[in-house]
């Protein structure tokens, strides 16, 4: 099934997860997708090679589990910087095997020394190719609502993004963002630049310090002084941390909700319990939207 259908009538919430290290069974990450299926997610995606790892394999076999074992939608990430045409198409073929025709289409994280294959120097290179090779796939693509640390600046990062949906990316997946407005500016010039297609709010639970500096580095993403307070005073505290941080993500999933956000993408870190807490807290809102956008439709038609 195509994943854009789903944003016709209802606020979508999707998880993300990696794959369990390099030597770990695959398998390993059943219990926690058992765990994550109590929420019935819209879809669930799987990373490939995400935070430059040079780990390229479980992605399809994750897929796959769940997909054809939990029967919730799969998304599988596909980065173009280091793989061949050939490997793309390959891994397109596994894909298909298992009935997995939705992909996230991306550039990649850098790999720190490793030369990259050239055949797709950016993400709207592999939309391009995909649609052209495999047009019964939908590809999403990711956006950045405080603009791409590499990027020359917002309106190159916004043409950049208005290419990659002309190539055919049917639905849009941000990077992670701790100031709700970030999100909501990009919104308004996403439009202007004429990208019509959703835009899903990708949000992460920051819950350990830890984390949060490795994040903010790789991504440049700013931190709010609110979060930055919530930090300096609870750093030491694990529970407390975790606590904050997950209210912190509940009060911008609300805020986006009521802001009427096409949908959410947590960033799960594969804690299925804190990604439960999440859902918990906000179910009922998206609920609510849902109802309401069934009661507009309704009268509409
Ligand atoms: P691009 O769209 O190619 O953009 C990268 C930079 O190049 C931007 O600055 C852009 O403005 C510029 N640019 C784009 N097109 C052009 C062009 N034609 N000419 C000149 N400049 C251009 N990485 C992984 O390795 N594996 C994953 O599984 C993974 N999952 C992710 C999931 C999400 C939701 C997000 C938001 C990111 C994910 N990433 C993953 C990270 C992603 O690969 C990096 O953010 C990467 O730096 C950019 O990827 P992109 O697809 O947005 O690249």
């Amino acid at each position: 099934m195509s994943l854009t259908a789903l944003f016709k009538n209802k606020t979508v919430f999707s998880l993300e997860v990696f794959p369990p290290k390099k030597d770990s069974p695959k398998e390993a990450i059943l219990p926690t997708l058992q765990q994550l299926q109590s929420i019935n997610p819209d879809f669930i995606s799987v990373t490939l090679g995400a935070g430059g790892s040079d780990h390229y394999t479980g992605t399809v076999q994750i897929a796959d589990l769940i997909q054809n074992q939990l029967n919730i939608p799969a998304v599988a990430h596909v980065p173009g910087l280091y793989q061949t045409r050939e490997q793309v198409l390959n891994l397109l073929d596994n894909l298909s095997e298992i009935n997995v025709k939705n992909i996230l289409a991306l550039r990649g994280d850098k790999i720190p020394g490793k030369q990259p294959v050239g055949d797709f120097n950016h993400a709207n290179d592999l939309v391009a190719f995909v649609h052209q090779n495999r047009p019964d796939f939908s590809i999403a693509s990711a956006c950045y609502p405080n603009c791409h640390a590499e990027a020359t600046g917002f309106v190159d990062d916004i043409a950049h993004l208005r290419t990659k949906v002309d190539a055919g990316a049917d639905h849009l997946i941000s990077q992670l963002f701790f100031d709700n407005q970030a999100f909501y500016d990009f919104q308004e010039k996403a439009e202007i630049a004429g990208i019509h297609v959703p835009i899903e709010a990708g949000i992460m639970p920051c819950t350990n310090k830890k984390q949060i500096e490795r994040i903010t580095q790789i991504t440049g993403v700013p931190l709010p002084k609110k979060f930055s307070a919530i930090l300096d005073r609870y750093q030491n505290s694990k529970e407390a941390m975790r606590d904050a941080g997950i209210a912190f993500a509940v009060d911008q999933i609300i805020d986006l909700v009521s802001e009427g956000v096409d949908g959410i993408h947590l960033y799960t870190m594969n804690h299925a319990d804190i990604a439960e807490r999440i859902w918990n807290a906000t179910k009922s809102v998206f609920d609510a939207a849902n109802a309401r956008t069934r009661t507009t439709i309704k009268h509409r038609s």
